[in-house]
């Protein structure tokens, strides 16, 4: 499978999942040094195909594709020029996380070991509008500090990833996190996991990678 193949199928598997809704949402890849491969403007991602997505440059210049690319582009691009570990970004309004993102309550990410692994960089960024200068430059600071995950005040989620299915990967434990919690609020409460068991998970995930 090709890396515009992998962007169309995992894009859609975020509309089919229920993580994005409508036209929302937008998921990008880096191919090389200066060339990404983002999704187009105003597309129902179930539907997109290959021949859909827009080829543009790290400077936001067009290199190919018949249709316009995403109006959230300079989000994403801001994101590949700050970080080089990063190849691919995906951006969506997964319910139960954005509710999150609504009501400004933070996420208790020590309740779950994938959540634990995938989502411990986190940042809260006020909201600014979609598609503008600002709405970018409110990742700077987040990104230096080597962020993975974003929730966006009243509006969504932007997460990053070495490789598409590690972006993927985090959107989706987000999102599944987030229903859990909010199911367990129900339950009377949350169990947060042990600090110390918690320490000892990434000291074992981070000794088993090396
Ligand atoms: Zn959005």
């Amino acid at each position: 499978m090709n890396i515009i193949e992998e962007l169309v199928d995992y894009s859609r598997l975020c509309w089919d999942r229920g993580l994005t809704e409508s036209t929302g949402g937008n998921m990008s890849v880096r191919a090389n040094d200066n060339t990404i491969y983002i999704t187009p403007t105003f597309t129902v991602k179930h539907f997109l195909k290959p021949k859909d997505i827009v080829r543009i440059s790290l400077d936001d210049e067009k290199l190919g594709g018949e249709k316009e690319p995403s109006s959230e582009r300079k989000m994403h691009l801001l994101i590949y020029k700050e970080r080089p570990d990063v190849n691919a970004i995906f951006h969506a309004h997964p319910p139960y996380a954005t509710a999150f993102a609504v009501s400004g309550e933070k996420i208790p990410i020590n309740v779950l070991p994938e959540a634990v692994l995938l989502l411990r960089n986190i940042a809260y960024l006020p909201y600014k509008m979609p598609g503008t200068q600002e709405f970018a430059d409110a990742f700077n600071l987040e990104l230096k500090k080597g962020k993975d995950v974003f929730i966006l005040q009243n509006h969504g989620v932007t997460v990053v990833g070495k490789s598409i299915k590690e972006a993927y990967a985090r959107l989706e434990t987000l999102e599944f996190l987030a229903r859990i919690v909010m199911i367990t609020k129900d339950f009377g409460g949350i169990h947060e996991i042990p600090q110390k068991e918690i320490r000892e998970y990434i000291e074992r995930i981070e000794n088993d990678k090396t």
